[in-house]
């Protein structure tokens, strides 16, 4: 049982991470978020961040990060950087920041062992993770019990979009009575545009996709039970 327990979720005001928020808030007790400033160049996110909290009464701390974009060059700290439209061959996008979802993990592991917090809970997802070797299962399973080992703790890290696309991920944000929401407030693109975005960066094209294949799916549900 987890209802009586709290769950400390990693928060970005993203449509991923406000999606696992309400996730959390159906599924624990209490729900605390934790979001980072890790140099990124939109910090009105952290703003957006604040006030998706504040409508689903959640407790949000917000922690400086910021060496984490000085360590190593990537698209999304470093201004001069043009992002990647796409995958490049054998390789990561340059919109990836190395060692984020380690760093981030990490962090809100120890923030949760000292507020008694047993259970994490973050957006990552394989099925559209743009080639970033942070969001994949294994990863997180691995930093899971290395965790543990390294806190002597029982932390049990919920991915509760691992395997969903953005159309199943938009589905569940409907179910969780937050589409509305999730749509019109939370930021997932690059270019730094609340909603639907700058519609070109890559961010962008993917929530845009996976919405567009979501309400394409619903609207064929509702043709068919109305023909019933
Ligand atoms: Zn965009």
């Amino acid at each position: 049982m987890t209802a009586g327990e709290t769950a400390l979720v990693v928060f970005s005001g993203g449509q991923d991470s406000t999606t696992c928020l309400f996730w959390a808030k159906r599924r624990f007790g209490r729900v605390q978020a934790l979001s980072f400033v890790y140099g990124q160049k939109h910090v009105g996110e952290v703003e957006l961040a604040r006030a998706i909290a504040r409508k689903a009464d959640v407790d949000l701390d917000v922690m400086d990060v910021s060496f984490i974009g000085t360590l190593g060059r990537n698209a999304l700290t470093d201004a001069s950087l043009a992002m990647d439209a796409e995958k490049p061959e054998g390789g990561v996008p340059n919109t990836f920041v190395p060692g984020r979802n380690l760093f981030f993990l990490s962090i809100a592991a120890v923030y949760a062992r000292e507020r008694g917090i047993r259970h994490l809970v973050t957006g990552v997802s394989q099925t559209d993770y743009s080639g970033y070797p942070d969001c994949r299962d294994t990863f997180i399973r691995s930093l899971n019990v290395t965790l543990n080992l390294g806190l002597d703790e029982q932390l049990v890290i919920h991915t509760p979009l691992m395997w969903l696309d953005k159309a199943e991920t938009w589905a569940l944000a409907d179910e969780l009575g937050v589409f509305d929401l999730v749509r019109r407030e939370t930021m997932t693109c690059y270019n730094g545009i609340a909603g639907d975005g700058c519609g070109h960066c890559p961010a962008c094209k993917l929530r845009r996709e996976g919405l567009e294949k979501y309400l394409l799916m619903k609207n064929e549900e509702r043709r068919t039970n109305n023909e019933q």
